[in-house]
């Protein structure tokens, strides 16, 4: 492994909001990923890394700073730091009215895009470690995805920013026989040190749930791999397990994981080569091989498993400091809504774009829906039928129709399962 250091012009990247991760900011210090996952989609030329990805791994080394000039400029204040360099320190009575200006928060994701932050650089490096202190010192709330167990180092700090806010980190796992998983995933750690991870976690009230992301067709979708997965998330207490099939962009991405496939499973090669052939540019398989080949989403496989589990198929919403409640959580759920109307229960696009322009108007909405009527709703950008969903939240403060809409869900992949047995 080669570690560079050099100094990186940015550091935050903001994002929209989604069912895999509620997080509005984005940051990573690192480029590059020793782990080398054969599946990595950080390997893309489209992200502009390295040649040699996995063997060399560059560290932002001004990232704390970074980091620490965007939160100020954000206009949030160290409160949880005993020097802040600011005019509290010659005046103490100032913290907490400079405290209470802050504006609202948002959870940061140390971590996104394309490298692990707790690969085997970080041991020695600590750079996640720092980026995480000042998380802390800011009070801000923080969540993590990661294939390494040394994450566990930073547990006081994660127990530490979960008391104040909120702390998740989760962990993707995607293959439960070992010698598969160290075949695609060489360097992570193992399957069972990430699941003893989940529990260790668990246990000190971190959130924690699983990214079985992404499911290998004909190796990582097969009924054994799918309940080995689902049964020990349960069984460690995860708190969901978000389930999302293999994209090959074409490129160094999908050629070395043909390669990988070739040297180890060549009876397979044929049936990947063929569910791959398309060439399409975000690397979504073929649809019609796919159906060719009798293969069933694992989405609706997971589905069904986290269901009769109790395992949330996604992670709940956090609603951070300084944000308004109501709006955030009705953004969840419409989010959730749109994601099994478009997987799960045949709905038009229109109603599935019109609930995720909805979301996303909401989100960044300074005004509490809660108190507008459907007028104002439909100033803002929100069609009738999202409105009910909104009033029906206002009232019951839950929402009945998505409960519903989960069973619904349920059957209907019960259904459609059942069929492909008997086909
Ligand atoms: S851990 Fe993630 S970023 Fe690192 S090589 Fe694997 S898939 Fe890529």
């Amino acid at each position: 492994m080669i570690v560079e250091e050099y100094d990186a012009k940015t550091l935050i990247r903001s994002s929209k909001t989604s069912l895999f991760s509620w997080s509005e900011a984005y940051l990573n210090p690192y480029q590059g990923c020793y782990h080398d996952c054969k599946y990595c989609d950080g390997k893309s030329e489209g992200y502009y890394m390295h040649d040699d990805f996995g063997e060399r791994v560059k560290v932002k080394r001004n990232a704390p700073q970074l980091l620490e000039q965007y939160l100020k400029k954000q206009g949030f204040f160290p409160i949880n730091r005993e020097k802040t360099s600011t005019l509290v320190d010659y005046f103490p009575n100032l913290r907490d009215s400079a405290a209470s200006k802050t504006p609202g928060k948002y959870v940061l994701f140390i971590g996104g895009g394309v490298c692990d932050v707790y690969q085997p650089a970080e041991k020695e490096v600590k750079m996640t470690n720092k980026l995480l202190q000042i998380a802390n010192d800011y009070k801000m709330p923080v969540s993590f995805l990661t294939k390494n167990n040394l994450i566990l180092r930073d547990l006081d700090l994660l127990k530490k920013i979960n008391e104040d806010s909120y702390a998740s980190a989760s962990f993707s796992i995607t293959l439960a026989d070992e010698e598969t998983q160290k075949i695609f995933e060489p360097r992570a750690s193992t399957t069972l040190e990430r699941f003893e991870a989940i529990e260790k976690l668990r246990d000190e009230g971190i959130h924690s749930g699983v990214y079985f992301y992404p499911t290998l067709p004909f190796i990582g979708d097969t009924d054994e791999n799918m309940k080995a997965i689902y049964n020990q998330a349960k069984e460690v207490g995860a708190e969901f397990i978000y389930c999302w099939g293999l994209t090959l962009k074409p490129g160094r991405n999908k050629r070395e994981f043909i390669n990988t496939v070739e040297k180890n499973f060549p009876d397979l090669l044929p049936k990947y080569t063929k569910l791959y052939s398309n060439e399409d540019k975000y690397g979504n398989l073929d649809t019609e091989a796919f159906k060719e080949f009798n293969l069933i989403w694992p989405e609706i496989k997971g589905y069904k498993l986290g269901y009769e589990l109790g395992l949330d198929y996604t992670s709940k919403r956090y609603v951070p400091e300084g944000r308004i409640h109501f709006n955030l959580r009705i953004t969840e759920i419409l989010h959730r809504i749109a994601y099994l109307k478009s997987l799960f229960i045949k709905s038009s696009k229109y109603e599935i774009s019109k609930l995720n322009q909805a979301s996303r108007i909401i989100n960044n909405t300074e005004e509490d829906v809660s108190k507008m009527d459907e007028k104002n709703l439909k100033e803002i950008g929100v069609d009738e039928i999202t409105s009910d969903y909104i009033f029906e939240f206002a009232e019951k403060k839950e929402s009945i129709y998505l409960k519903n809409l989960e069973k619904e869900a349920y059957e209907s992949v019960c259904r459609y399962l059942k069929s492909k047995e008997q086909n």
